[in-house]
């Protein structure tokens, strides 16, 4: 089959950033678009990646006691209109059912773009008293936001993610609760996706509607443009009194649950993409790769039972890894290695004659191209090593990129100045003031990011007003 890609070089990441993504994402057949406007289709590869972080997060979930369970996708158009912020912040995005078996309903159904509501009238049903808590739920699902500017992985209207949400007896158990759900996906985004970030609070403005506080994981992709990772809510008691989730404390009074709420999307699997991939297409993480190794037996028609057999005998040693032999003989070596770049495999073994006679493979390495020879007595050991070190070298370059990435600054000239060039994280002082960030915004397209984890008070001047502020935000252009 003809491939409409083959007689075209893939663009250069560095000269078309955006234009690279896209094209690696569809050659490297993780996702295609969809008939719909906005939607994508996961194909096989792609959807190989999100089982394998649903895989890690669940094992998470479950380990911090919550139980996974399905809620329905249509909610009631009212229970939305329950909680003020929470309609206003959402009705923009929503898709609304209007018909349903050839009738016009009485009550209109909107499409989950979260399940906040639709839970929590099921928790006011469920919850009675200080017994029943907590309550720890989580859900695997498909949500729908209406995008008008959709991107692959990383805007679609609609995708997938996990949505934990929590009651609590009292407010310190539901912070303690929000704020595990953030070091969970913290550890999963610099351990497993090898992706270093900036973890803390949003500012008022850019909290959940209806959250009393918004905590964020957020990442700086290539260009200089933020990415937030995931959010955990602490909504206190916004959403239990409208919904009425009440329980009898162990002194017989009636109270109103303290709440969380908690999710990643698959747009991290777009974040993966623009921060490893190399003008040669993807780089994946071993942690995650749905293939570490691929095997490339150098078929030459003369010596080709002989090499297939070795690679399977390889393979059979290699137990422990996720690992596919590329046994066609329609196309080249140099086609297969090009091809299996493209996609990101973190490690090639090549078997030829001369290997097979010396006992040895010829391995390399996808993300420096280094080629090393390897006596197949300490193949899997060596393996290990090399995968480890491919995990470890990507987030290391991550972080010194945030590092480079993130700049100091006083004065709103500079500020502005950054935002028209290179990007990337600006941090300074705000005064607190929704005015102030909004003239930002307005001005320089940058909004606030985050309030980095443990920011210290300082004695400061607002970055855009000049009136006293205490502390230091980042800020940047957003995805
Ligand atoms: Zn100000």
């Amino acid at each position: 089959m003809e491939n409409r890609f083959e007689k075209k070089q893939l663009v250069k990441k560095s000269e078309n950033f955006s234009q690279w993504y896209v094209e690696v994402v569809l050659r490297s057949e993780l996702a295609d678009y969809a008939p719909v406007k906005g939607c994508q289709v996961f194909r096989p590869y792609g959807f190989a990646i999100w089982e394998n972080i649903k895989d890690i997060l669940d094992r998470e979930i479950k380990k911090a006691g919550v139980k996974n369970a399905y809620f329905p996708l249509f909610i009631p158009e009212k229970f939305l209109k329950k909680e003020k912020e929470h309609i206003e912040g959402f009705s923009p995005e929503l898709a609304v059912v209007a018909f349903g078996g050839g009738k016009e309903l009485k009550e209109k159904l909107v499409v989950r773009p979260t399940s906040e509501t639709i839970i929590y009238e099921m928790y006011s049903k469920w919850i009675k008293s200080w017994r029943d808590l907590p309550l720890k739920i989580n859900q695997w699902a498909n949500v729908v936001r209406w995008e008008k500017r959709p991107r692959l992985f990383l805007r679609t209207t609609e995708f997938l993610w996990q949505e934990g949400h929590t009651c609590h007896s009292n407010y310190q158990e539901a912070l303690e609760e929000a704020k595990r759900a953030l070091k969970m996906y913290v550890d999963f985004y610099r351990e497993y996706l090898a992706i270093d970030g900036v973890f803390g609070k949003k500012s008022p403005a850019e909290k959940f509607p209806g959250a009393e506080d918004t905590y964020t994981y957020e990442m700086l992709m290539p260009d200089g443009k933020a990415l937030q990772g995931c959010t955990s809510h602490n909504l206190a008691q916004n959403f239990s009194k409208p919904f009425n989730i009440r329980f009898l404390d162990k002194e017989g009074k009636e109270r109103f649950v303290w709440q969380t709420s908690w999710g990643i999307t698959t747009r991290c699997i777009g974040a993966v993409v623009m921060v490893h991939g190399d003008d040669q297409g993807l780089i994946f993480p071993p942690k995650i790769a749905p293939i570490q190794i691929i095997i490339i037996p150098i078929l030459d028609g003369k010596n080709d039972k002989v090499l297939i057999d070795k690679a399977e005998e390889i393979k059979e040693k290699l137990t422990n890894f996720r690992v596919e032999i590329d046994k066609r003989r329609e196309y080249s070596p140099g086609w297969k290695f090009n091809q299996w770049e493209l996609k990101g495999v973190p490690v090639r073994l090549e078997i030829g004659p001369r290997e097979v006679k010396e006992k040895k493979v010829t391995l390399a390495r996808r993300d420096n191209f280094q080629k090393i020879e390897i006596p197949l007595s300490l193949l899997s050991q060596k393996i290990k090593e090399t995968l480890d070190s491919i995990q470890k070298h990507l987030f290391e370059k991550s972080s010194q990129f945030l590092k480079k990435a993130t700049r100091e600054v006083f004065d709103y000239a500079s500020f502005k100045k950054i935002m028209e060039g290179e990007r990337g994280f600006v941090r300074a002082f705000w005064c607190g003031n929704p005015e102030c960030e909004e003239k930002i915004k307005r001005e320089t397209k940058a909004t606030i990011r985050v309030l980095p984890d443990k920011t210290p008070e300082e004695k400061g001047r607002c970055i855009y007003c000049q009136k006293p502020a205490k502390k230091r935000w980042l800020f940047a252009q957003a995805y």
